[in-house]
């Protein structure tokens, strides 16, 4: 018989945890088949700018690690990239949230980089900024099965918000929610 899993409550997650959450699918509604090039491509999901405030109040850290390969592509420049986080710190500071820090990989698949997740690379270096991150005491939350093997491969705790797949199972996820509102209801 297979042991019963933990509740996410079971974990007691307090303020010697960090949350790393992708962006694109978590923070902003995913462009299929495109990218956030601009601002006003840049569209908040609701329920994270409802929640972030009560997620920054419960993890020690809250970083953000996303791959942009758009930067290689060169539809947006890094200075574009930075211009639309900057906005989107904004936004999320008045809604009462934080971002410590925030990754991204710019570069192409084929380019081999070691920071394009589902390689640990932006995790690496969010470790040297923040000593006292602990990958066992993190959790990673993201819409992509590479969220789940990056959390996978640093002894992280994966949580994919997948409308779709809650409950089917086959992912490498250690958790499935339908939205960050019942990931909220299942840590607090
Ligand atoms: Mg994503
Ligand atoms: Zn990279």
């Amino acid at each position: 018989m297979k042991k019963p899993k933990k509740t996410l409550k079971s974990l007691n997650i307090d303020k010697s945890w960090t949350l790393f959450l992708d962006r694109d699918g978590i923070v902003n509604k995913l462009i299929v088949g495109g990218y956030v090039c601009k601002w006003k491509e840049f569209k908040f999901i609701p329920a994270f700018l409802k929640y972030i405030g009560r997620l920054s109040g419960k993890f020690g850290h809250i970083i953000i690690v996303t791959n942009q390969r758009c930067i290689a592509k060169r539809l947006v420049s890094k200075k574009g990239l930075a211009l639309i986080h900057k906005k989107m710190v904004s936004a999320i500071k008045k809604r009462g949230g934080r971002v410590d820090r925030l990754y991204y990989c710019p570069h192409e698949i084929e380019d081999g980089c070691s920071c394009r997740k589902p390689k640990i690379g932006m995790l690496l270096k969010a470790k040297k900024a923040f000593k006292n991150i602990k990958f066992a005491k993190s959790v990673v939350i993201g819409d992509f099965e590479s969220d789940m093997e990056f959390a996978r491969k640093a002894g992280m705790t994966g949580v994919l918000i997948s409308p779709k797949t809650a409950g089917i199972g086959g992912t490498k996820a250690d958790y499935v929610y339908e939205g960050l509102e019942a990931f909220w209801k299942a840590i607090k």
